[in-house]
């Protein structure tokens, strides 16, 4: 869970960057930085770099943006998942070695990161951060090709899971990448001459690009003054598996995601789900924000009237010191909270994109009922989660996820709905237009097919990482 941006051409290119970053900022909130390419560089003190801890909006003001010239930048929001919360983990990352320097922004996690790291170790290289993303920096540092797209090259022709790059180089190339299975998003636009490079076309409303194209999975794409330039990664070709999950919940509404509407996939998960597991009710509200465009899906197939019966505050930082025991459950009820006009003496139905550990919903479920709800009817527009991501999405291990042990009744039970029902995961894929099941994305998280394997030492070091905080 990252956002990465890059644009080349243009001359407020950090100013560019700096709003691509604010359409992200969903899917990273924990750092955000930029590197800019000064015109002028003929020297690797070219590359500019300014990080911080925070959003967007707190780590860059225009003293920042000012310090960091010229018509090429990269960006990056981050949301750790693999390396800790810290400002040296914060992207992206800058480093010289023998051929230049590179600046580098990551959306993925590799699966042998830990092997390759142990490799590189062995052999004498010194990591500065606890990132797997520096793996892929260490590998282009060791390769013999002479250019940089050479090196890349052979240290993606190495590394396997999940990745989706923004690099910038000393001597201003933009370059794009996208692992063979094209697991994250990443797309080109158009603004004026300049190319742009984001996780997501959410960025380019704002930044009045056009829609381009998608980097394909397996693709290096090459972008200076003279145009694009496309390149295989060295690898033999597999099925694409596109993240499911940023259908889901991940990415936002606004987004085209393998050229389909995030929103209206939303919507058709709702009606699917309404057509599998209809039940008698007065209102349908979304658990907002995400649950949505599922919950316009379930009114409209059901019949069944919409209202907001939640209300979510957008001020809830997460830096919020939780009282200890004074007032219980403040978390969820600092978030949200019921409309008693709307739920008061109702047959409610409940919709929420995802149901990981549970705990959201059992809060949701009491803070209905103590606003007078007469039913709570729970459905999620997604099949149970039963595994983690090995791919960059932040779920918890397996131990945590309330459906990887426990059947739909106990679950139901737990929550303390009066009823409950998932979608399924060819309704789901149905709605997310996939030819035939699974065809085309990665949904490992509902049903343990990992397309990419994780190696033994790398299982543990993602295991160790996601404890419990
Ligand atoms: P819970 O079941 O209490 O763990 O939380 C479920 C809620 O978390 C749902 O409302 C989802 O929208 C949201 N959610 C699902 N996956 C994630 C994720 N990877 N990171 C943050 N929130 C998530």
């Amino acid at each position: 869970m990252c956002g990465i941006f890059g644009i080349q051409g243009h001359d407020e290119a950090a100013n560019i960057a700096y709003l691509g970053l604010h359409s992200l900022q969903h899917r990273g909130q924990e750092s955000a930085g930029l590197v800019a390419r000064a015109d002028d560089a003929k020297t690797t003190s070219g590359l500019r770099r300014h990080v911080a801890m925070g959003l967007v909006s707190d780590a860059f003001g225009r003293e920042q943006l000012d310090r960091l010239p010229g018509a090429a930048a990269i960006g990056h929001v981050r949301y750790s998942t693999a390396g800790s919360s810290e400002l040296r983990n914060a992207q992206p990352f800058l480093f010289d070695y023998a051929g230049g320097s590179v600046a580098i922004a990551h959306n993925g996690n590799l699966v042998n990161a830990s092997t390759l790291k142990a490799r590189l170790e062995a052999s004498g290289a010194i990591f500065q951060t606890t990132s797997d993303t520096e793996v892929i920096v260490h590998l282009m540092a060791h390769a013999r090709e002479p250019d940089v797209v050479g090196r890349l090259r052979a240290a993606l022709a190495q590394v396997e899971g999940a990745y989706s790059l923004t690099m910038l180089t000393d001597d201003g190339k933009l370059i794009g990448a996208r692992d063979p299975h094209g697991f994250r998003p990443l797309v080109i636009g158009r603004v004026k001459d300049a190319y742009v490079l984001s996780s997501e076309t959410s960025s380019f409303d704002l930044i009045e690009a056009d829609f381009f194209r998608e980097v394909e999975p397996g693709e290096i794409v090459v972008i200076e003054k003279g145009g694009l330039q496309s390149y295989r990664i060295a690898v033999p070709a597999v099925e694409p598996r596109f993240c499911v999950f940023e259908h889901v919940y991940f990415a936002r509404p606004d987004s085209l995601l393998n050229q389909r509407s995030v929103y209206r996939a939303r919507e058709k998960m709702g009606m699917k789900l309404a057509e599998e597991s209809p039940v008698e009710a007065d209102v349908v509200i979304p658990v907002p924000d995400s649950g949505v465009p599922a919950a316009v899906g379930f009114s409209r197939q059901s019949g069944i009237g919409f209202e907001m019966g939640l209300i979510r505050s957008h001020y809830v930082g997460r830096t919020f010191i939780e009282p200890q025991e004074s007032i219980r459950h403040f978390g969820v009820r600092l978030k949200l909270s019921p409309v008693r006009s709307v739920v008061d003496g109702k047959r409610v139905v409940v919709v929420d994109d995802s149901l990981v550990r549970g705990t959201t919903s059992r809060k949701i479920v009491k803070m209905l009922r103590n606003a007078g709800a007469r039913e709570v009817h729970l459905r999620i527009s997604a099949p149970p989660t039963t595994h983690p991501c090995y791919y960059g999405i932040d779920t918890p291990t397996r131990s945590e996820l309330v459906a990887a042990s426990h059947s739909v009744e106990e679950i139901a039970r737990y929550i303390t709905c009066d009823s409950l029902s998932y979608l399924s995961h060819d309704g789901l894929m149905a709605a997310v237009g996939a030819p035939s099941a699974g065809d085309g994305y990665c949904s490992a998280c509902f049903t343990g097919k990992y397309p990419v394997p994780l190696g033994r030492p790398d299982e543990a070091v993602l295991v160790q990482l996601r404890r419990p905080s």
